[in-house]
This record gives structure tokens, C-alpha cells and sequence, in this order.
């Protein structure tokens, strides 16, 4: 079985023109997602790709379009997890890699340690070709017009391909004018994102919040006892209860497919075997 789930951020998104193009490139991302999985590609391979779609559209918190912190600057991170050794790549910090998700990988696949922050970060990309971009290529037109709340945009996947494998994939630019130095859930493992034999999850919504309840992982604290769906909606209530706001997509072994937020709502497509067309969605 292939699927992947992709999230756009979730949020209280308000200009309706821009919500449907919105809708429209997670559609996008998704689908390639699945063009590499259909090609043979792995659930790390889908899963990054759909998150560099994202990264690389200014209307989304990662990559170009990057919220900026109280200092005007860029400062991104992401994180990928393989579900099927556990390996884990985690970034903070960022500056100038117009990628995140991809020096998030090579943490994963290249570095002893788990999680790399600012230079030292950038430094180890540089090793393996990691593709850097000039401080003027994050900051875009939206930047200077911000329309939406200080959390909702960023992006994440989770890929599972033919051999079973699943991937969790996660970048975001943090919440809008957070301190400088300030890291949030997106690059800490458990809460912006997780993955193990049996499911993948990644979050989106306000970090300090998401951190409370550790959101990806506690799905495993329901699941499978209860269905994905039910196990997504029971991590939601709890976040509920200490009034957290947020939302989280997540994808089993099965290739079934579960998403909840307490938001207004949040950016996601899917698409598996057997759909014609990804289902996307606000
Ligand atoms: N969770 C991200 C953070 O707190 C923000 C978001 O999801 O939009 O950094």
C-alpha cells in the first residue's frame, strides 16, 4: 500500500482567495508525494519531496515565507523520523538553507546525533551539498502583510510506501515574531512529529502548547486500542483540556488516514491507492 497525508498548517485562516489556492498546492504536494512513491521512491523520499513543495511557496511557514522572529529574522526548523528504525533528524535554528526538510534528512541519514541547531547545523549540510539560499529569498510580500494569526502555516507529510516503511516529515519558520532563539514542537520528536511501525503523525498549531501533551507520539497512547481516528480525536481532546490550540495529521500501516484540530481548520490532503485523485481540504 501507498498513501501520504500532507498538512498545510492549521489556524484560523480568514481571506477565502487564498485559502482555495492554499488548498490547492497541499493538493499539489501530495500528489507528488505519490508520483514518487509510485515510481518507487521510499516514504522518506515522498515525504520530503511533498514538504519542499511546500517549503517552496511563500504562502506557507517554511522555507521561503518563513514567519520572522521579533528581530526580522529567519529562523526555521524541521525534522524527519523513519518509522521503521526509529532514526531521527531534527533541526533548529535555521538560517539560510532554502530546504530545511532536506538538512533535516541528512541529519537523519548522515549524522551520529540526532538533533543540530543553528550553525553547527548549517555547517554539517554543507558536507553533503545542501542547497543554501541568500537572506533576501525569505522574506516575501505576504511577510510584510501578515493576514493571519502568529501560528497556522506549517507544512508536514507522512509517506508510507510498498515495503512498509513511514516516514514523518516536518519544517516550519515557528510562530510569528517569537523570540529570538525561541524553538517550538516542529523539531522535537514526540510532539511536532513521530513515527514507529505502526503510524506516523506530525503536528501543526501553537508549539508551547503542542509540548503539553507531547501531541504526535500520544496517539500511541490510544492506538490501536482504539482506531487511528478515535486515537487522533481522544490526543485532540486532551489538548483540548489544557486549552491548547492545534491539529495533527497522522497515517497507519494500514494506509488508513486521521486528522483532528481545534482550530478553525487546517490545510490537508491525502491521497492512496485507489483514489483517483487526492481529497483536499481546510
Ligand atoms: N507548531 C509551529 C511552532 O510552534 C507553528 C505552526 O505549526 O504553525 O513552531
Amino acid at each position: 500500500m501507498k498513501a501520504i497525508i500532507v498538512h498545510g498548517g492549521a489556524g484560523d485562516a480568514k481571506k477565502l482567495n487564498e485559502i482555495s489556492v492554499r488548498v490547492q498546492v497541499v493538493k499539489e504536494a501530495s500528489l507528488e508525494g505519490y508520483g514518487v512513491l509510485k515510481d518507487g521512491g521510499s516514504a522518506t523520499d515522498a515525504a520530503v519531496a511533498a514538504v519542499k513543495i511546500l517549503e517552496d511557496n511563500p504562502l506557507f511557514d517554511a522555507g521561503k515565507g518563513s514567519y520572522l522572529n521579533e528581530e526580522g529574522e529567519v529562523e526555521m526548523d524541521a525534522a524527519v523520523m523513519n518509522g521503521n528504525n526509529l532514526s531521527i533528524g531534527a533541526i533548529a535554528g535555521i538560517h539560510k538553507v532554502k530546504n530545511p526538510v532536506e538538512l533535516a534528512r541528512v541529519v537523519m541519514e548522515k549524522s551520529p546525533h540526532n538533533f543540530l541547531i543553528g550553525r553547527g547545523a548549517e555547517e554539517f549540510g554543507k558536507q553533503f551539498g545542501i542547497e543554501f539560499a541568500p537572506l533576501h529569498y525569505f522574506f516575501t510580500e505576504r511577510l510584510i502583510q501578515i493576514w493571519e494569526g502568529r501560528y497556522g502555516d506549517t507544512v508536514g507529510a507522512i509517506a508510507l510506501d510498498e515495503s512498509g516503511l513511514i516516514t514523518a516529515a516536518v519544517s516550519t519558520g515557528g510562530t510569528q515574531n517569537k523570540h529570538v532563539g525561541r524553538v517550538g514542537d516542529s523539531p522535537l520528536v514526540g510532539s511536532g512529529f513521530y513515527a514507529n511501525d505502526s503510524f506516523g503523525a506530525v503536528s501543526t498549531g501553537i508549539g508551547e502548547d503542542i509540548m503539553k501533551v507531547v501531541l504526535s507520539f500520544r496517539i500511541s497512547l490510544y492506538f490501536p486500542t482504539h482506531s487511528l481516528e478515535e486515537s487522533v480525536k481522544k490526543s485532540i481532546d486532551d489538548l483540548t483540556k489544557v486549552n491548547g490550540k492545534a491539529g495533527v495529521i497522522a497515517l497507519d500501516k494500514n494506509g488508513n488516514f486521521a486528522y483532528g484540530y481545534n482550530t478553525k481548520g487546517m490545510f490537508r490532503a491525502y491521497i492512496k491507492d485507489g483514489m483517483l485523485v487526492p481529497e483536499a481540504t481546510y
